[in-house]
């Protein structure tokens, strides 16, 4: 009698250990669709992405970070920190106590932790047990407080969407110690489509429905592994995107005397100025006397609070952002604008003010940790840092987030 009771306990005892080895401990899968628009969601067909926001969680939208630029985005959903804080404030940094320069195309800064402040979700997680795999992710190719994901790849935008695809799943394949809880998969296509031929355009259309495809391929890949009500997907862009006809253009260069400054960042969207001891003022009364409406000359002191854009070096003295749909150029580049006019082309942009319409990117969010079937208001990228850490038992770093805020999209259960 008393022996049958002790194999009935030891077999009770060996299924609970047998269940806590074998059920799937929560993962998140973070997919990031650079330049997807909040609008593109009704304006174009993506039967997948559209399957996991039905059966998921959407948010009518999710606000990017100033400026709406891939880096600094990026690192904000990662980070849950705006860019003053995080360090990547533009997709071009000058950094006066390095004396460099970052740019996304430069390999040897891009690789460079000197340049990432703050700890990104996959530090958190490696540093407290638990693997990461990133399958591109800006910051992912630099030892961030010495951390690296346990498997990461050197951006290579060449890798075919389904390669990404496969390499995912392969990674969820991996025997339990080995395999990464946190994974992400990241495409740029939309975003590309959308720089060269504007957001409402046919490439644009063509560049969704191969993300979507890509997608696809992926929830089939964990249909057939079991894992697809299993693994957590969160599906986000980083920014929106405006056309830019090419007829709004404004040749900043002619507007002030560029001997004044010391260096000056450009890009289309934001034109940062560092000027030359004493010449700030002279720089400043320059273009508010000569710019055009539909662009703006900020002294850093006197930004916009909201854009929480002020402390830190890299930021520039003196920012000008234009309109959404306007382009910052220099006077060399003009005919290529009148040559586009010319031919009726037209092209699109980000990296504007982060409340404009065109600039609000997409989140949804799939899986067993999701408040299935409702639709969230719109909130910020930073606070996805504190959602992912709930998901995945992580205790957060410090970050802008309101750690609160996963409450209102995970079921009561989940995290700590
Ligand atoms: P943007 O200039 O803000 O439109 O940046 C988008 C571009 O960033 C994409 O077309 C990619 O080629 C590039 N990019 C995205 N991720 C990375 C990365 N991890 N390393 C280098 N370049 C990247
Ligand atoms: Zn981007
Ligand atoms: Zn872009």
């Amino acid at each position: 009698m008393i022996f049958s009771r002790i194999i009935q306990l030891v077999l009770h005892f060996s299924l609970l250990v047998s269940f806590a080895v074998t059920a799937q401990p929560d993962s998140v899968l973070l997919i990031s669709i650079d330049g997807f628009a909040n609008r593109y969601l009704q304006q174009y067909p993506a039967a997948n992405i559209k399957k996991l926001a039905q059966e998921g969680l959407r948010a009518q939208s999710m606000q990017p970070v100033f400026p709406t630029k891939t880096f600094p985005n990026h690192y904000s959903i990662v980070t849950g920190l705006y860019p003053a804080k995080h360090g990547i404030v533009e997709n071009n940094i000058f950094d006066a106590d390095f004396d460099a320069i970052f740019r996304l195309n430069k390999a040897e800064e891009v690789t460079n932790a000197r340049w990432w402040h703050g700890e990104p979700i996959w530090v958190t997680a490696e540093s407290q047990g638990v693997k990461a795999a990133t399958y591109f992710y800006p910051g992912s190719e630099a030892a961030i407080k010495n951390v690296r994901p346990s498997y990461w790849q050197r951006y290579d935008g060449n890798v075919s969407h389904n390669d990404r695809v496969d390499s995912v799943l392969q990674w969820l394949d991996l025997p339990g110690a080995e395999r990464p809880r946190f994974l992400s998969l990241y495409f740029s296509a939309v975003d590309d489509a959308g720089h060269t031929y504007g957001p409402d355009s046919a490439e644009v259309a063509a560049a969704i429905a191969d993300v979507d495809q890509a997608i696809g391929r992926l929830l089939a890949g964990l249909s057939q592994r079991g894992l697809y009500r299993k693994v957590n997907i969160m599906l986000v862009s980083d920014h929106g995107m405006a056309e830019t006809p090419p007829q709004q253009v404004i040749e900043l260069d002619q507007l002030f005397n560029s001997r004044d400054a010391l260096l000056t960042l450009w890009t289309a969207e934001i034109v940062s100025i560092f000027p030359r001891e004493g010449k700030l003022d002279s720089i400043y009364q320059q273009l508010s006397r000569s710019l055009p409406p539909q662009a703006k000359v900020y002294k850093k002191t006197s930004l916009p609070a909201r854009w929480r854009y002020r402390d830190n070096n890299r930021i520039a003295p003196l920012l000008v952002v234009p309109q959404p749909g306007w382009r910052l150029i220099q006077q060399k580049t003009a005919a290529k604008y009148q040559q586009m006019a010319a031919e009726g082309k037209t092209s699109g942009s980000h990296g504007y003010d982060n409340q404009s319409d065109y600039m609000q990117a997409i989140f949804i969010g799939h899986g067993p940790a999701f408040k299935a079937g409702s639709t969230i208001p719109a909130f910020s990228n930073t606070e996805l840092y504190n959602l992912m850490c709930r998901i995945l038992g992580l205790t957060p770093a410090a970050n802008d987030g309101n750690p609160a805020w996963p409450d209102t999209v995970l079921h009561s259960t989940t995290g700590s």
